[in-house]
């Protein structure tokens, strides 16, 4: 099998949650999600989940500082040596240039970008599903739905100019099953 240092990449809605946790499965490595972890800060209205409400109620990204630091702190665990799955992050071109400089200095780098890809609308169909289903704030408000997306467009998606000159982007696409998605997927590791 080839390295496990994957990132997880794709707009709100693509389903990279629901891959993480069948990927994680199959790959055995932590599942370092940092939209889990605001929500987890949220939920227990720490200061950090109380600065980042004010911006994941808004569809925009929490502050690259703080982010970064957060995903710092969660790698300097030894539970990642045998591999990671990142899901929702990096987000930004700092925050990609951010892990280069955090994994460059244990001599870890990243394997593969897993880039699943869908349709705007579908994103929005997608997320309104989701909305009724785990009544999550972010996902209820037609608003904050298309700042999310355009958040993806201007800050996140650029991420895949960093990374696909290096030849690390594989392109999934998203549309499908969850299982067809997963089978996708799949073949990267074999
Ligand atoms: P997610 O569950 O990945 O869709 O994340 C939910 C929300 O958490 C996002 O809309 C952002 O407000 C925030 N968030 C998650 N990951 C990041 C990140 N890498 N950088 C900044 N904000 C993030």
């Amino acid at each position: 099998m080839s390295g496990k240092n994957v990132i997880l990449f794709g707009p709100p809605g693509a389903g990279k949650g629901t891959q993480a946790a069948k990927l994680r499965d199959l790959l055995n490595v932590p599942h370092i999600s940092t939209g889990e972890m605001f929500r987890y800060h949220m939920k227990n209205n720490t200061e950090l989940g109380q600065t980042a409400k004010t911006y994941t109620d808004k569809g925009q990204l929490v502050p690259d500082a703080i982010t970064i630091a957060m995903v710092k702190d969660r790698l300097s665990r030894d539970d990642i040596n045998a591999g990671f799955l990142l899901d929702g992050f990096p987000r930004s071109v700092p925050q990609a240039e951010a892990l280069d400089t955090i994994l460059n200095a244990t001599n870890v780098s990243i394997n593969h970008v897993v880039n699943i890809s869908i349709q705007d609308d579908e994103i929005r169909t997608r997320l309104a599903k989701r909305a009724a289903i785990e009544g999550r704030a972010d996902d209820a408000d037609p608003k904050v739905i298309q700042n999310r997306i355009n958040t993806y467009k201007n800050q996140s998606e650029p991420c895949l100019g960093y990374y696909r000159p290096q030849g690390l982007v594989r392109d999934i696409d998203g549309i499908g099953s969850i299982d067809q998605v997963f089978d996708r997927i799949k073949k990267i590791f074999n």
